[in-house]
């Protein structure tokens, strides 16, 4: 299948005609080309962004918001076809595929009624012939490069949102998830959407981004990936002091307290900590138990993961699928290498799985380690695997001050009864989210985002808005 992507209104090839393989992750099968676009292709994406602007801004609200709820129905109408593309795209299973579905079709309707309430301020002034006005408007042109992990979703948070506020929105989704991105595009089309409004281009994510950041038309990047990629990002847009929105990676701790209900942490770890098989940048990375309910939390931990059926994404039984390619498995071997060699102890999994003949070699068993140290690597970087090392704590403030000791600040989790203790830790841990006896915390509604390294900004919630306008006062003379 030859896909095309949506520039300036126009569904169009690279201009060189390269393509590139888009290559299902469970079978290594190319199912699709995308076009291999760069500079040129970007800017004129951004050059006909800006032009629908300038008549989208001043549509009312009200409008804005009823385009946004019709493309959040066209996605929900056509669920189960987006869903399977996202699967064999990206290799999560098809019930995830078509609650992320969900997911991001929220954003689009949650954001759009938002725009509804994107009210202004009066201040008093300090003279009696004074008044000051603060309005708030679109930033203009804004510009997302988004991760394969959640192929669409990501796309949607920033999209909705910009939308929403009157700005126009040029996407360069990852290279390895390009057919959701393009998806999207075709049903804002068919939403009503002005068709230069959104823009799709698929493509050299160096040449693409770089352009991003050198276009005098555009007023804000949105970027969700890693914190190495957001350090470039953040560097290049200096020259011309670019908005910035980032959300980078995690290393989330998973704290499970001496007064925890530990069957409902069991149960809210294994949701997390195989979400998209371990693939997002807040599943637990460091579980950190009290000593007195290590072996009920970490065999309850065993029997549930152990009961995971590990397959291809298409099949409906399948709850987690492939990794996303080689290097990525490769990662998850290294990391539980290095524990082993260090002194963990393999409670189950530990290593790759063949779920059915013709499947690649991309498969890894829910793993749990205990004995855990800070010296691992698990204790360090993001695994970004099915793996959970247990490592385990005597009292809340060594708890804490293990779980602060990351230069990343994304989510956090902990599990208690204690009222006092979930507002101590709730306010002690230096991240951007807080799972308080909660491991799935994401929704539309709420602002999601990092702190230290993790980031800058929030998507979702009222001030997910904030990142796509600008704040004007007007003071106004009587
Ligand atoms: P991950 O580790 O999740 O693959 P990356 O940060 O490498 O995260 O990728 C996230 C997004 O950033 C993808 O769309 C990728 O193409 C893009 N990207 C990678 N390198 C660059 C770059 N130098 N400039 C702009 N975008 C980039």
């Amino acid at each position: 299948m030859q896909t095309r992507n949506l520039i300036g209104g126009e569904w169009v090839g690279a201009l060189s005609g390269a393509e590139f393989d888009v290559v299902d992750p469970a079978t290594d099968e190319v199912i699709a080309r995308a076009p291999d676009c760069g500079a040129a292709e970007t800017a004129r994406a951004i050059e006909g962004a800006a032009a629908a602007q300038r008549a989208w801004r001043e549509v009312t609200a009200g409008e804005r918001a009823a385009a946004l709820r019709a493309f959040a129905d066209l996605m929900r109408r056509d669920r189960d076809r987006l869903g399977a593309l996202m699967t064999r795209e990206q290799g999560k299973p098809l019930a995830e595929a078509r609650g992320e579905i969900d997911y991001a079709a929220s954003f689009l309707e949650w954001s759009g009624e938002e725009a509804k309430r994107l009210y202004g301020e009066t201040i008093p002034a300090s003279a009696r012939d004074k008044r000051i006005l603060v309005l708030r408007q679109p930033v203009g042109v804004a510009c997302a490069i988004t991760p394969w992990n959640f192929p669409s979703a990501m796309i949607t948070r920033k999209l909705g949102p910009a939308l929403a506020c009157g700005c126009a929105m040029v996407v360069k989704p990852a290279e390895d998830t390009p057919l959701s991105a393009i998806a999207l595009a075709e049903l804002g089309l068919e939403a009503g959407l002005p068709p230069a409004l959104f823009s799709v281009v698929t493509g050299d994510a160096a040449k693409i981004g770089g352009a991003m950041l050198a276009h005098p038309l555009v007023r804000a990047l949105s970027f969700t990936g890693s914190t190495e990629v957001g350090r470039v990002l953040m560097r290049g847009g200096s020259e011309r002091i670019v908005r910035m929105s980032l959300e980078l990676g995690g290393h989330a701790p998973f704290i499970v307290f001496e007064d925890a209900d530990v069957d409902r942490a069991v149960e809210a770890a294994v949701a997390n900590k195989l979400r998209n098989g371990g693939q997002t940048c807040i599943c637990a990375n460091r579980f950190l138990v009290h000593e007195s309910v290590r072996e009920a939390f970490v065999s309850g931990l065993v029997r549930e993961m152990g009961e995971i059926r590990v397959g291809h994404g298409v099949d409906e039984a399948s709850r987690v699928g492939p990794l996303i390619n080689d290097a990525a498995i490769e990662k998850v071997e290294r990391h539980v290498r290095d524990a082993l060699e260090k002194g963990a102890t393999l409670r189950c999994g530990g290593e790759r799985v063949r779920p059915g003949p013709g499947l690649a070699d991309r498969f890894y068993a829910p793993t749990v380690l205990e004995g855990v140290t800070g010296e691992m690597l698990v204790s360090r970087e993001e695994t970004f695997g099915p793996v959970a090392p247990v490592r385990t704590f005597t009292d809340e403030d060594e708890a804490v001050s293990i779980a602060n000791d990351s230069e990343y600040g994304l989510a956090a989790y902990f599990f208690t009864r204690d009222a006092s203790r979930l507002m101590r830790v709730a306010e002690a841990l230096e991240f951007g989210v807080v799972g308080a006896n909660d491991a799935l915390p994401s929704t539309a509604q709420a602002p999601f985002g990092g702190v230290k390294q993790s980031g800058l900004g929030r998507e979702g919630g009222r001030h997910g808005m904030d990142e796509y306008t600008e704040v004007k006062y007007v003071s106004w003379g009587l």
